[in-house]
């Protein structure tokens, strides 16, 4: 997924956050690649998590999410900070395509280390 995003910046017109996504989308599409979205985490840096049937798999992909939108929530607060709620300036780094994917790729490597933890964790108790 990181280099899906990566790779959407250097499509022509892609400038938002929303372009980026409909390139990604687009791209996977094109590799029979279908997806779902696991959760969100809104401009005002609200996170909703897609609701999953309650199970321990569920749980643990749940948690997986919550990793990887915490990175958008913390990048959220952080323009916040810097450029004020709701100003223009923050708008446009919250919406900049560039600012979009860089925050994609870290969100995928917060996933990523969840994964490697949870791998090791199974192993060290023999699962
Ligand atoms: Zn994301």
């Amino acid at each position: 997924m990181q280099r899906e995003y990566q790779q959407a910046l250097s499509q022509p017109g892609v400038t938002t956050g929303a372009d980026v996504e409909n390139a990604v989308d687009a791209s996977l599409a094109a590799q029979g690649i279908t997806t779902t979205t696991g959760g969100t985490t809104d401009q005002s840096g609200n996170i909703t998590i897609t609701p999953r049937p309650p199970n321990p798999c569920n749980d643990v992909l749940n948690a997986a999410t919550w990793d990887h939108e915490r990175v958008h929530q913390q990048t959220q607060q952080s323009l916040e900070a810097l450029h004020g709620a709701g100003t223009s300036a923050f708008n446009n780094a919250w919406n900049d395509a560039t600012n979009w994917v860089n925050d994609d790729v870290n969100a995928y490597r917060a996933e990523i280390d969840f994964w490697t933890n949870f791998k090791s964790s199974c192993s060290a108790c023999g699962a």
